[in-house]
């Protein structure tokens, strides 16, 4: 089971989250049929998106949005407060490596621009765009929150697969320093970015990420939320009827009288809906616009 951990260190003048998320992962390579370089992007930008969703609260939710102009297309990740995170690319059969490692930058591109935007459950959606610096998440995140949301932090990313395209180890950290921290404290964290410069490898070689806590931190750190995470999608036949309903008839028309069905596919989880030519009548009782007849009227 995947785990998130949220944990506050030196002296509560840094916050830690921590995610292990190579269920998640899978979940979507298995869904998506994602080939490794797809998946190393997808599984990290998951893993960011379910750290920000748990700096969220209550129904709070956001997307994360990620073109680099790459071989993999889009990039979107959907993320809330409860741990739940799903995400699609636009290419999933994509792999590059370079001497034996996933080349996440080639994959992803770094000529484009990060969007993210949150639903806070107020009138209007926040959206922040930034332009990609590196094409290499940990590095590009690390320059979002520095610039969108003024918070110093420390963002690192870690994959590897096995020769079945299975995430074996997935996961990633960010620090973030809070506003009393000090110089002494800033230093301390910049000893440590070594031992993170390979997150793989601290996640291969410590899979219960308290270790990492301990390593980083000694004691003197405290975790204030650690709870399951997972890949969920919240897509229903009912909301895919009304996405057909929102259309308009004279389509709905067209619809039945060429297939008699329909059948929709969620971009997110690739579950497939079928609308039989019952139910596409039912729906078009209930769409806007006028039927061709009553258009000719
Ligand atoms: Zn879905």
């Amino acid at each position: 089971m995947d785990i998130l951990i949220k944990a506050l260190a030196l002296n509560e003048k840094v916050r830690v989250y921590l995610a292990s998320t190579v269920d998640i992962t899978n979940e979507a390579v298995k869904r998506h049929d994602l080939w490794p370089s797809a998946a190393s992007v997808l599984g990290k930008a998951m893993t960011i998106g379910v750290m920000m969703g748990s700096m969220l609260k209550g129904d709070e939710a956001l997307t994360i949005k990620i073109d680099g102009n790459g071989p993999i297309g889009v990039v979107v990740v959907d993320a809330n407060a409860a741990g739940e995170v799903r995400g699609y690319v636009t290419r999933e059969h994509v792999l590059f490596d370079k001497k034996g490692t996933l080349d996440d930058v080639t994959t992803l591109g770094y000529n484009g621009f990060i969007d993210v935007i949150k639903d806070l459950k107020l009138k209007d959606l926040f959206t922040s765009t930034i332009p990609l610096q590196t094409g290499d998440l940990a590095k590009d995140f690390t320059y979002y929150f520095a610039t969108s949301e003024q918070t110093p932090s420390l963002v690192s990313l870690g994959s590897l697969f096995d020769v079945n395209n299975q995430a074996i180890v997935l996961g990633g950290i960010i620090i973030q320093l809070l506003p009393d921290a000090t110089e002494e404290d800033i230093n301390y964290i910049e000893s440590k970015v070594n031992i993170l410069s390979s997150y793989s490898s601290l996640l291969k070689d410590n899979p219960d990420q308290e270790d990492i806590l301990k390593l980083l931190f000694n004691d003197d750190y405290k975790i204030v939320e650690k709870k399951n995470i997972s890949f969920r999608c919240n897509c229903s036949k009912e909301k895919f009827a009304g996405g057909i309903a929102s259309l308009g008839k004279e389509e709905i028309e067209d619809m039945i009288n060429t297939d008699k069905k329909a059948e929709v596919i969620c971009h997110f989880c690739k579950e497939v809906y079928t609308f039989d030519e019952n139910e596409l009548r039912e729906i078009l009782k209930h769409a806007k616009g006028k039927t061709k007849n009553e258009g000719n009227k």
